[in-house]
């Protein structure tokens, strides 16, 4: 089955302590679209300007991405620029330039309309209900989000909320929003604003999902240089999402799984600067770092 990913097509200028790349391919969309594709058909939403180089639209293509429901709008790319700290998990942002996503409306194709999995990547949450309003009946809704959005647009999100199905946050957006420090309160009170699945991303700590049949410890892949973390939160949704679109059975029964494959994509992101190795990546490669982390945590 398909999923559909909406959220920031953009253009990231990436600094770290040693190197830096200004004008990569990323956005939370473009992260999370390359991700799932690895597991299943993908269904992107997104606006680029006129500046949007087509090399990346031949990357989306080469992923078979269907493109179908990706404007190109008058005007430049959303363009984000951030620099890392030594320890390369606090990050700045240096800068967001909105371009064309200020105005930026979500139309989908009729042939999106009917797309069972739906993936709200993280832009603004108006957005996320306006792609959601589109949809016929979908099987499975994950929404992402970040700080800012908890910060200026509460309102939306909480509207949100009550129509997903699953809510993914890191650590501190979850302590942002729910104003608990610890983890397991925080899920409890994030269930009361209306997710049944909600998952928390600790970074290079791994994930820890609460969902229907209790909650899931799911580790990261044990990396030992990070190039650059920048979309490895969405590649871990993407991941989650491409691999439930494409397994037999319920969600419940497999969501365990999916975000071991959505943790793994997303050790492959960090590996490379932007997309630039979760490109390089393979299926078979994805495979043997499940098996390791299956056997780094059997007991
Ligand atoms: P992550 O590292 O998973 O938090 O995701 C980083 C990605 O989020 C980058 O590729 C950015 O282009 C994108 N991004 C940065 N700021 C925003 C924003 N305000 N809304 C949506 N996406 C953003």
């Amino acid at each position: 089955m398909s999923v559909l990913i909406v959220g920031t097509t953009a253009l990231d200028s990436i600094k770290t302590p040693t190197k830096e790349n200004p004008r990569l391919l990323g956005g939370s969309a473009s992260h999370a679209a390359v991700a799932a594709s690895f597991f299943s058909p993908v269904k992107l939403v997104g606006g680029v300007g006129e500046d949007f180089p087509k090399k990346y639209i031949q990357l989306y293509k080469k992923h078979g991405i269907d493109l179908a429901g990706l404007q190109i709008l008058p005007g430049k790319t959303f363009h984000w620029s951030g620099e890392y700290e030594v320890n390369m998990n606090n990050r700045r942002t240096l800068a967001t330039e909105l371009g064309v996503i200020e105005t930026f409306q979500p139309k989908l194709p009729d042939a999106y309309r009917a797309s069972p999995f739906v993936l709200l990547g993280n832009i603004a949450p108006a957005l996320q209900l306006s792609v959601l309003d589109q949809m016929q009946k979908p099987k499975f809704v994950v929404a992402d989000s970040m700080d800012l959005w908890i910060n200026i647009a509460l309102t939306d999100l909480l509207k949100l909320l009550k129509r997903v199905d699953g809510f993914v946050l890191n650590d501190s957006e979850a302590e942002l929003l729910t104003k608990e420090d610890n983890l397991f309160r925080a899920l409890k009170k994030i269930h009361a604003f209306g997710p049944k699945y909600v998952i928390i991303k600790k970074g290079s700590h791994g994930s820890v999902l609460s969902g229907p049949t209790g909650n899931f410890i799911c580790p990261a892949y044990p990396l030992h240089t990070v190039e650059d973390p920048t979309g490895a939160g969405d590649s871990f949704v993407g991941g989650l999402m491409g691999y439930l679109a494409n397994a037999r059975g319920s969600v419940e029964k497999n969501i365990r799984r999916a975000m071991v494959y959505g943790s793994v994509t997303a050790s492959f992101c960090c590996e490379g600067f932007g997309l630039n190795a979760t490109v390089k990546t393979t299926r078979k490669a994805i495979e043997q770092r499940v098996k390791e982390l299956e056997k780094l945590t059997k007991f």
